[in-house]
């Protein structure tokens, strides 16, 4: 049986270290915090928001709600963006996405100040990725899943990494991440022919396709390792992965659980990324 990797214990690692971090700024004189910006009252948004609420107060970081209506106007959002940029006591911005249709995603990510986006929004940390740059911030749910496989020792030079998945939101951004690490990646997407002998390769196959059970044991190779990205609700109402866990865990080496894999880690990541750039605010005032 594959041994379950365990979301919570990452978590911790970084929650402490983080708290240490943030206990030393603090008797510097400096409090970092990080602006939600809500539009909406979707389940899903309200969810993750008391996750990162507790979290960050498990952290010591403030957080300021900023709620807006599910029928706010584009250029309203801006504004709020744009107060928000300028607050001089906010050092972290998250902005629960996809917004809703009448929002135009393409012309607001122009409007996050890129040392405040701390979950990857603005195209200036979307082009860093890219380019391997450290300066910026990826996105939560994809770093996540780099600190689950450092956390556990896993060394990914020369490994084969499959993505299942192609967003913006955590598809691509883990591929870059991937490949950062020295891992071979293959992406794959809704149009890829012969999806299951591709996964079979992967000495690591990562499922961000938001299809409940989709992963089972036919996709995956002997003694692979099964990272799960995917919150989705089964038939009978409960939180399920993208991989189908009781087929797999059999044949895998590794596999996370949902919940209690990647999902624990994301919010942990993110109060990593709000230290940062309050540690940066101090060394490159004005940036
Ligand atoms: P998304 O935007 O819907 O993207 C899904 C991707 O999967 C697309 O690239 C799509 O291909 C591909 N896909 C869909 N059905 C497929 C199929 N049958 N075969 C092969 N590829 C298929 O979803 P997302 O935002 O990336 O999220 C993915 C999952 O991660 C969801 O379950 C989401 O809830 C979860 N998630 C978790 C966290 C966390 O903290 N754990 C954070 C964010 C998201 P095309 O591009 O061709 O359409």
């Amino acid at each position: 049986m594959g041994e379950i990797i365990r979301g919570k214990l990452v978590a911790d690692r970084i929650t402490e270290e983080v708290k240490l971090n943030v206990e030393s700024l603090k008797n510097e004189g400096f409090s970092p915090k990080l602006a939600i910006l809500r539009v909406g009252n979707d389940p899903s948004d309200l969810s993750y928001e008391r996750g990162a609420l507790a979290r960050m107060v498990k952290c010591g970081i403030e957080v300021e709600v900023f709620e807006l209506s599910d029928d706010v106007s584009e250029d309203s959002l801006i504004a709020h963006l744009e107060y928000i940029n300028n607050k001089q006591d906010i050092n972290g911005i998250l902005i629960f996405r996809p917004l809703p249709d009448h929002l135009n995603e393409d012309r607001i990510k122009h409007f996050i100040s890129p040392a405040k986006d701390v979950d990857c929004f603005s195209p200036d940390n979307v082009a860093k990725i890219i380019e391997g740059d450290k300066s910026g911030f990826s996105p939560a749910t994809p770093s996540a899943v780099v600190e689950i496989l450092k956390f556990y020792k896993i060394d990914l030079s020369g490994k084969h990494c499959v993505v299942l998945g192609r967003s913006m939101l955590v598809g691509k951004p883990v591929s870059m991440l991937l490949l950062g690490q020295n891992a071979t990646v293959t992406i794959c997407h809704s149009k890829t022919k012969d999806l299951r002998s591709i996964c079979k390769m992967a000495d690591v196959l990562i499922a961000a396709v938001g299809r409940a059970k989709m992963v089972d044991e036919s996709f995956i190779k002997e003694g692979a390792i099964v990272i799960d990205v995917g919150i989705n609700m089964d038939d009978e109402g409960n939180l399920t992965g993208d991989v189908n866990f009781e087929s797999c865990i059999n044949k895998a080496s590794m596999i996370t659980p949902v919940p209690g894999g990647v999902g624990a880690v994301t919010t942990a990541v993110l109060a990593q990324h709000v230290l940062k750039a309050c540690q940066d605010s101090l060394l490159f005032p004005g940036h």
